[in-house]
């Protein structure tokens, strides 16, 4: 008997897919399968950081479960419930542009399918809890500052309305792990850790990639099936026998999810970092918190992932054009299920429009028009855009204070100015009598345009503060709490996960967390700039 027996698993990827023939937990190339078999690693100590209560109570656990022995165990990898059935999922992906072969869940093993009190099924999965046949020559952990980046973004996404995976837990493992940060010859020891990730699957495009460059038809066809019956049941068609219109269709929705996640990344400021087809999810989910960033300063061409430094492929102005790269190589993938590759053109093509479409409106929001004219407001928007970049102006606070404009004649410019003030990290004497003439330019046609759509200022802030953040999980935050959880002290992961809660209310008390970034956190590491270790 233990006190989590009331949670109930449906397993059904491991009940309906191929699994791996071969048991033994060894690196290894697998054929012909869809995951392997394999249980956590034990950890030596393990103990909470911090569990999501929101979290608990979606997933139906009590706070008399979550506060035992057990419920430890069970996130930390020490325990392997009766009615779990833990693996790791096989997939393969485009890493840079380049064709990486298999890579699968290396260090992520997935415990089962919880049954939620809304009768919907949720996939725990622990991240860093040990290797898998996947982890090829690496060792299946995960460390704590990029555990508690995880945990806390994840959950910031969800609440600014950005479709991604959660997180229920973060644990510490009590255990070591040796990691070369920067990858210049000096590797230390870091405390080890273990996010327990919550999504209704973890599949990916490079779950489909695999098996069709491997030429195994029919194991991407039950995978491909699979995904759509379970997870698309919309699309799956009476007949029990889905035809090659089915598959085309089932593209066509991954391709408006994609595309509305990237939207909703570019309208938080949002960079992933690492846009492999590994790291793209078939339920259009943000998922694999790795060296991600958010915009601070406006800078389109900003990544803060110090692998991609040169390239800058991931770069935030490239995430839509990769979006699509990446469902190409998903279509690719699917063209052995409908023979002619014309067949998913027209799902794959419409990525474009779509994307325009859904990056207009959100625009429109984020500015406070009821409508996108493109003759009049895709010119506004460039210039904007040229001018955030041109005076160092922070994204969030910047559309925060663009609510407050006044679109009253009476207001004289330097009052219409002010609450844009707080935004620009140039000193107040720096910014150039020229930027300034700038800026009032592009406010005098933004208030004419306001005033074309016959808004009142009162609306047209409610409308702005509904889609543009105060609060987001800014790197130095993130690095702050990261400091203070290292020292033992996880108050301050508690607090961002509170404050990330309500990232569109103002909440007194916690202005020290909608503060633009200090100067010191400019050029430190963790802050402006990560690596992919992890
Ligand atoms: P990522 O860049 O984090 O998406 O990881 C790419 C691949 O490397 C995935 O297959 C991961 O599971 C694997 N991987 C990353 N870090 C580790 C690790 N410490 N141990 C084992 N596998 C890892
Ligand atoms: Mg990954």
């Amino acid at each position: 008997m233990s006190v989590l027996d009331t949670l109930d698993f449906d397993n059904r990827f491991t009940n309906q897919l191929e699994a791996d023939a071969v048991t033994a937990n060894v690196p290894r190339q697998v054929r012909g399968a869809l995951f392997s078999r394999v249980e956590p690693t034990p950890t030596a100590a393990p103990s909470l950081v911090a569990v999501s209560n929101e979290m608990l109570e979606l997933l139906g656990i009590s706070e008399e479960q979550a506060s035992s022995a057990e419920f430890l165990d069970m996130v930390s990898g020490n325990l392997v419930l009766a009615d779990m059935d833990s693996f790791a999922m096989r997939y393969g992906g485009h890493q840079f542009g380049n064709w990486a072969g298999q890579l699968g869940d290396g260090r992520a093993i997935n415990l089962g399918e919880l049954r939620t009190s809304n009768n919907e099924r949720q996939t725990l999965q622990l991240k860093g809890a040990g290797p898998t046949p996947y982890s090829r020559t690496a060792d299946g952990l995960a460390v704590l500052r990029s555990s508690v980046r995880e945990f806390l973004c994840s959950e910031a996404m969800f609440h600014l309305g950005v479709p991604t995976t959660r997180a229920l837990s973060l644990a510490l493992t009590g255990d070591q792990v040796m990691r070369d940060m920067l990858y210049d010859g000096n590797p230390a020891l870091e405390p080890g850790a273990v996010v327990c990730r919550v999504a209704p699957n973890f599949i990916r495009f490079g779950s489909f990639e695999l098996p069709s460059f491997l030429g195994e038809v029919e194991v991407l066809r039950s995978l491909t099936d699979f995904t759509i019956r379970e997870y698309y049941p919309e699309l799956w068609p009476q007949t029990g026998e889905a035809t090659p219109d089915t598959y085309a269709a089932f593209l066509a929705e991954v391709v408006r999810r994609t595309s509305d996640m990237i939207v909703h990344w570019q309208r938080v400021g949002f960079v992933h970092g690492v846009m492999n087809t590994d790291n793209l999810s078939i339920l259009g989910l943000t998922i694999d918190y790795g060296p991600y960033g958010w915009l601070e300063d406006y800078d389109p061409d900003w990544t803060p992932n110090t692998t991609d430094r040169h390239g800058k492929r991931y770069r935030f102005a490239n995430q839509a054009g990769i979006g699509h790269w990446n469902l190409m190589k998903l279509a690719n993938a699917l063209v052995p299920l409908v023979g002619d590759p014309e067949i998913l053109q027209d799902a794959f093509d419409q990525y474009v429009t779509y994307f325009r479409d859904g990056h207009q409106h959100m625009f429109a929001g984020k500015l406070g028009l009821a409508e996108w004219d493109a003759d009049r407001d895709d010119q506004l928007m460039l210039d904007l855009l040229d001018l955030l970049q041109a005076a160092e102006t922070d994204m969030t606070l910047f559309f925060r204070g663009l609510a407050e404009v006044s679109t009253d004649d009476a207001v004289a410019s330097d009052a219409r100015f002010e609450p844009l003030q707080r935004a620009f990290y140039l000193p107040d004497e720096q910014l150039t009598n020229e930027l300034r003439a700038g800026w009032d330019g592009w406010l005098d046609r933004y208030v004419a345009r306001v005033r074309s759509d016959g808004t009142s200022d009162g609306s047209r802030r409610e409308q702005m503060n509904a889609v543009n953040p105060l609060y987001v999980m800014r790197n130095y935050l993130a690095q702050l709490a990261i400091d203070a959880s290292t020292k033992g002290d996880h108050t301050e992961v508690a607090a961002l996960l509170d404050v990330m809660g309500s990232p569109y209310t103002e909440q007194p008390g916690k202005e020290r967390f909608a503060e633009k970034r200090p100067d010191w956190a400019r050029t430190r590491v963790g802050c402006s700039m990560l690596s992919c270790s992890s």
